[in-house]
């Protein structure tokens, strides 16, 4: 069978995607980037807003036009299950059920309706996955699953409980992929820090960053996404041991109020919060820490607004990814909190915040000014430019050529902006 797999949402489905082409080469269907050629449509899905859902079901709507038969995988699929036959999908496959996928297409033309939830996590051959997006950086997800129930999330209930992988599988994936060119490395997880808590061996997300930076051929390490409490101090003692791990800490905050914080069941205080970040920055005095926020969670009063645009003030942030809240079907916030504010005052609060975090931006950025970095190729952007980012994940753009993506390039910053900055590459290094 023909098969194009479309991918929404974040980098685990991406990896996800990635895995599930694999899979199907292998038990000999054939891939499409064409939808239109397709004779199976897979979508692997996002949940984790109303709009990416409703984007699905519009797909399928599309898809069911052209005649197509459809897949569901991903957290729409768990979620959803059975629902998505009424839709006139074909199969559903459960978070954890990606080495079902090549049965239910090989069955797609019998008619009957397939669900495939059961785990398989363990049949799949990672270091394997040849159908990787890129050809010098890796996602490798490292644990599945999360135990934090945020009120407001939707995933422990669509990727499960926490599951880590065995390291040395992963130490054999990043080794493979070494040996065929890869130098960069993401280690994906919905609460990364979690990772080997369930093994029970003392295995953690340093010692693995720690024994992965050992690697031959291995330049760079990256880890998403982080949680405030599970976070551990030895990761920054890595990063100051060894100048392969990325400087850079996606750590989640959600809000600035202790009440706020409570409602969302987010287990730790906006002060035990502050003192991690300040704790990093006594280890890694450079190291880059962003953050999420959630504006307009329910109860969220103008003390509590203020708390976090005081938060935001003192901690700054290198990146901030904002949010208006909106409930989510089936999550504790959905069931239980009235979602009381008004719609204007959650746009009113986003975009006072989004403009504080510009102004944070541009004064962060300014020390960059000519500056020569150290940058990893990553691709040619629309307008021609190309880009990639240093140690600190800060993105910046320059004149290039194709063939130095995957390269690492000394860039010279010459143009600073809130956005991404500005440079011409001085050297390329060879490695
Ligand atoms: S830690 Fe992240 S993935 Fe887990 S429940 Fe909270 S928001 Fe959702």
């Amino acid at each position: 069978m023909k098969v194009h797999v479309f991918t929404y949402g974040c980098q685990m489905n991406e990896n996800d995607t990635e895995i599930v082409k694999q899979l199907l080469l292998k038990e000999g269907h054939e891939l499409t980037e064409n939808e239109d050629e397709a004779d199976v449509v897979i979508l692997n899905t996002c949940a984790v807003r109303r709009k990416s859902e409703e984007k699905v079901y519009s797909h399928i709507g599309k898809l069911k036009k052209k005649g197509k038969k459809i897949g569901i995988m991903g957290c729409v699929a768990e979620k959803e299950k059975e629902n998505l036959f009424k839709r006139g999908v074909a199969f559903v496959i459960g978070t954890r059920a990606l080495a079902s996928v090549p049965k239910a297409v090989s069955n797609a033309k019998n008619g009957n309706k397939q669900l495939f939830l059961e785990d398989t996590l363990e049949e799949i051959e990672y270091h394997r996955v040849e159908t990787r997006n890129s050809k010098h950086h890796a996602w490798v997800t490292i644990i599945y699953g999360c135990d934090r129930f945020c009120t407001y999330c939707i995933v422990p209930y669509t990727r499960g409980r926490e599951k880590s992988r065995p390291v040395d599988e992963i130490i054999k994936e990043v080794s493979t992929l070494t040996q065929k060119g890869y130098k960069e490395f993401t280690f994906l997880g919905q609460n990364v820090d979690a990772y080997g808590k369930d093994l029970k061996d003392g295995t953690s997300l340093a010692m693995l960053l720690r024994e992965s930076a050992k690697i031959e051929g291995v330049k760079r390490l990256w880890f998403l996404t982080s949680y405030p409490s599970d976070f551990s101090l030895e990761i920054p003692k890595a990063m100051a041991e060894n100048s392969k791990i990325a400087r850079s800490i996606h750590l989640p905050v959600q809000h600035g109020s202790n009440n706020i914080l409570k409602a969302m069941n987010r287990r730790y205080t906006r002060e035990e919060y502050i003192a991690l970040i300040e704790n990093i920055r006594k280890i890694v005095p450079d190291a880059s820490v962003s953050s999420d926020i959630i504006v307009g969670f329910p109860g969220e009063s103008d003390e509590d607004f203020e708390a976090t645009v005081d938060l935001v003030k003192v901690m700054k942030f290198e990146r901030l990814n904002l949010a208006v809240y909106s409930p989510r079907e089936g999550t504790v916030a959905w069931k239980y909190l009235k979602d009381d504010v008004p719609y204007k005052t959650k746009v009113r609060r986003m975009s006072y915040l989004l403009n504080l975090q510009k102004m944070i931006n541009r004064e962060l950025n300014e020390e960059y000014k000519d500056k020569v970095v150290e940058v990893i190729v990553e691709a040619q952007a629309k307008n021609g430019l190309f880009y990639g980012r240093d140690l600190r994940n800060k993105i910046i753009s320059f004149e290039g050529s194709e063939d130095l993506i995957g390269k690492t390039v000394l860039v010279k910053v010459n143009k600073i902006t809130a956005g991404p900055l500005y440079g011409a590459i001085e050297k390329i290094l060879e490695f």
